[in-house]
């Protein structure tokens, strides 16, 4: 009997410390984005045992400098091959410390429920311990696997599988540094193969209403997070509110701010600006009218979204309404 053809995965890489080159094996120093995605494949030989790989660089940056310009280009990349029926699954390589931002907004504008798989590493490549082959190795072990289908895009990282709505960096450094703390991980990778714990219950692709068609209608509204602090004062939101669409407030605790800070989101909100509170916290929930009264103030509240993600749902909401029940509703159905 002959042999069953490998499925074709799409690898798209946009940089990071999995393509970043130090000077020597043992230096903290390095720059991110340095190989290209043939190099990263090229380390990982066993590939070839897995996948038809088809590589393409889309971008190659540090991911402190992922743009919008670079989602777009990849959202239509990803568009594409999930359309594409020869593709089985499509993986993205990325840095990690906007990684969890891409993986959520191409949840919201991706409607296929193609297999996505985002990875990583914390190491570079030149490292020694460079976890990056692993994880790439996992990414597309995943991405070909048929219990990652409809699951919206995955994130592989240091053996474990989470979903793009939950998943967060964590810490600044060390293999360990992603978790998705209020829902938990997805899954783990063992031997190859994903061992998934959850379904992922929240909104996503096939039942998401967002588009990238609706964004470049809109214009990508602008949305910028506010980081509250004790002695917040009332300035930095007034001037913020006077470039922006939407505000993320970044509170402290239950997505809270002094009473300064409060006053100039409300003035803000009654200009028309969409505030909606999150928490810097890094976990848990905040919810409507528990210290501050959302409906009487013109805020949304994010519920378990951190801000760097409320971020993104306020973006796509504001292209449908600015009105603020409207805006809730949005938090509290994705
Ligand atoms: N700052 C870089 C980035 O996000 C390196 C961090 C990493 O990839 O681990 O691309």
């Amino acid at each position: 009997m002959p042999d069953q053809p490998l499925p074709v995965i799409a690898v798209l890489a946009t940089g990071g410390t999995i393509a970043g080159a130090q000077a020597d094996a043992t230096s903290a120093g390095y720059k991110a984005g340095s190989f290209s995605v043939g190099d990263l494949l090229a380390a990982v030989p066993q590939l070839a045992g897995l996948a038809d790989i088809r590589a393409e660089q889309v971008a190659n940056v540090g991911s402190q400098n992922m743009t919008h310009d670079v989602w777009r280009a990849l959202a239509q990349r990803v568009d594409a091959l999930c359309a594409d029926a020869s593709v089985a699954g499509i993986v993205i390589t990325h840095g990690t410390d906007t990684l969890e931002e891409t993986a959520y907004f191409l949840s919201l504008v991706i409607r296929h429920d193609k297999p996505v798989v985002l990875v990583g590493a914390m190491r570079p490549a030149t490292a020694l311990g460079a976890e990056g082959p692993a994880n790439l190795y996992n990414a597309v072990a995943l991405a070909r696997h048929p219990d990652a289908r409809g699951r919206g895009p995955l994130v592989v990282m240091n053996e474990d599988v989470h979903y793009a709505r939950e998943i967060q960096k964590i810490a600044s450094a060390g293999i360990n540094a992603f978790a998705s703390p209020n829902r938990g991980r997805a899954g783990v990778m063992h031997g190859g193969a994903p061992y998934f714990y959850s379904r992922n219950t929240t909104t996503h692709t096939t039942q998401s209403e967002f588009s990238l068609a609706l964004l470049e209608k809109s214009g990508w509204p602008r949305v910028d997070i506010v980081y509250a602090h004790a002695n917040l004062q009332a300035d930095v939101i007034a001037f913020i509110a006077g470039q922006a669409d939407g505000i993320v407030l970044a509170g402290v605790g239950d997505g809270n701010a002094t009473d300064l800070a409060v006053d100039a989101l409300t003035r803000a909100a009654a200009d028309g600006v969409a505030v909606v509170r999150s928490s810097r916290t890094g976990s848990g929930f905040v919810a409507r009218d528990v210290e501050l009264d959302d409906a009487a103030l013109g805020f949304a509240a994010a519920r378990d979204l951190n801000p760097q993600k409320a971020r993104i749902l306020l973006m796509l909401a504001l292209c449908v309404t600015r009105e603020p029940a409207a805006v809730q509703r949005y938090f509290d159905r994705y």
